[in-house]
């Protein structure tokens, strides 16, 4: 992860994963996972704790938890291995006319 290095599409200076700010130009970066998808990963738990609920017996109830659970945090593991090299700089132009 640390051998990660993005390049500015702006100024062309590096910038490494953890760095929220151009180093050369002042471009907003933003990198791993966009926020919506933590909402599905949220889904995919809810999904398949409630999936769990259905089949289980009611005494096993707490597996169920566990199974909404644990497919959440897979989700999770996989969708940061997924995002890990998704960064996107955003540069704001002032009006320096204003
Ligand atoms: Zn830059």
């Amino acid at each position: 992860m640390s051998d990660l290095k993005w390049k500015c599409p702006h100024c062309h200076s590096d910038a490494t994963p953890g760095d929220t700010v151009c180093r050369g130009c002042g471009a907003a970066i933003k990198s791993g996972t966009p926020i919506f998808v933590y909402f599905f990963i949220l889904a995919i738990g809810i999904y398949f704790g409630s999936i769990a609920l259905a089949i289980l017996p009611a005494q096993l109830e707490p597996l169920a938890w566990i199974a909404g659970i644990a497919s959440s945090l897979g989700a999770l593991q996989l969708s940061s291995r997924i995002f890990k090299r998704r960064v996107k700089f955003t540069r704001y132009y002032r009006d320096y006319h204003a």
